[in-house]
């Protein structure tokens, strides 16, 4: 057993190992939360919902829909524009220059969506992923849509624009809420002890400095319940031999990080009423993640009802390319469509 200071625990559906405190040790493996014979992707019990035009916050605008999901970020890892782009004197790099514009859909922060559903205690807030960018979206969407806390983060893989904005839950766990959970397979676990260990172990934090309050909950490649949001985590390679996981909740399945879907993964991509897929740039796959021709080739293999992609990076015009996809439409009845920074999407849960 690995015996470390810091604030650990197993997810829910296992026998938590003790009230939330300061200094735990990790234990055994998540137990799986399916029973025989239920869904695996519902909602556990639904609040009784009571949205008012401000309470909403423009949730429930749609189809009766009671929850949303929020783009914070749609781009690969070093942003667009790219900054050598902009300082490039041999050429104009034209997805570059027309992000710096402000509102202009090219503008990508690393990829991270945020899910809004109404929970037990009222409205909640769940992260998928804080990369190194997580501050500047933040910034831009919290106050623009009216999001006041994080219930918790869920963490696809370790690379840094996945992880890299841990240190900016500082702001939270100091002004707003006492913690924050994290949700995370133990193999980022492991990293994070390395790039992150002063918020792992806390034991030698100087008494008085304010660094993040984070709950570490270890999770299995099995489903588990966040806030009474069953989520099931979707394995998927991203690169070879490095596994990122993505997520299904209800029947919106998000998987921002992939370069090749194994066979035992894609029973949990039926039934999708809303797929996001990594889809990187127009002409081909990189080692790491899927390019545009790769990603519909596996729409047209999940049959999602409706597909976004995230993850792209500069080659990926949005106006240019949301026409191409647009003509999938008409000629083979696919929906599919780029995504962008601050894009909100009724969903039912
Ligand atoms: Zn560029
Ligand atoms: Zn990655």
């Amino acid at each position: 057993m690995a015996a470390f200071l810091g604030t650990v625990r197993c997810a829910p559906g296992v026998a938590r190992l003790a009230p939330c405190g300061r200094r735990f040790r990790v234990s055994g493996p998540v137990v799986p939360l399916r029973r025989r014979g239920s869904s695996p992707y519902r909602l556990r019990s639904r609040a009784s919902l009571n949205t008012s035009a401000e309470d909403a916050g423009g949730m429930g605008r749609e189809g009766g829909s009671d929850s949303e999901i929020i783009f914070m970020g749609t781009g690969t890892s070093e942003g667009i524009p790219r900054v050598s782009c902009l300082t490039n004197p041999s050429k104009k790099c034209p997805v570059c220059s027309k992000a710096i514009e402000p509102g202009n859909k090219n503008r990508r922060l690393n990829t991270s969506i945020l899910i809004r559903y109404h929970g037990p205690t009222g409205k909640c807030n769940i992260l998928i992923d804080a990369g190194k960018f997580f501050y500047q979206s933040a910034l831009r969407w919290f106050p623009a849509y009216g999001i006041r806390t994080i219930d918790a983060v869920i963490i696809t893989h370790s690379h840094a624009d996945a992880i890299g904005g841990l240190d900016d839950l500082r702001d939270w766990t100091n002004n707003v809420q006492p913690h924050i959970p994290i949700y995370v397979a133990n193999r980022d676990f492991e990293v994070m002890k390395k790039t992150h260990y002063y918020l792992v172990d806390t034991s030698g934090i100087i008494p008085g400095a304010a660094v993040s309050e984070l709950q570490f909950n270890i999770i299995q490649e099995e489903p588990f319940v966040v806030n009474d949001l069953q989520i099931t985590p979707l394995p998927v390679w991203h690169g070879q031999g490095y596994r990122s996981l993505g997520f299904r909740f209800g029947k919106v399945c998000y998987i921002s990080d992939v370069s090749e879907i194994p066979e035992e993964t894609y029973p949990l991509l039926r039934d999708c009423d809303i797929l996001i897929m990594d889809a990187l740039r127009p002409d081909r796959s990189s080692s790491t993640h899927f390019g545009l021709p790769r990603a519909l080739e596996e729409v047209r293999k999940i049959q999602p009802k409706r597909t976004l992609f995230t993850g792209m990076m500069h080659l990926m015009d949005h106006e240019a390319v949301n026409e191409d996809l647009k003509k999938l439409l008409e000629m083979e009845g696919i929906d599919v469509q780029l995504s962008y920074d601050g894009l909100r999407i009724p969903i039912m849960l």
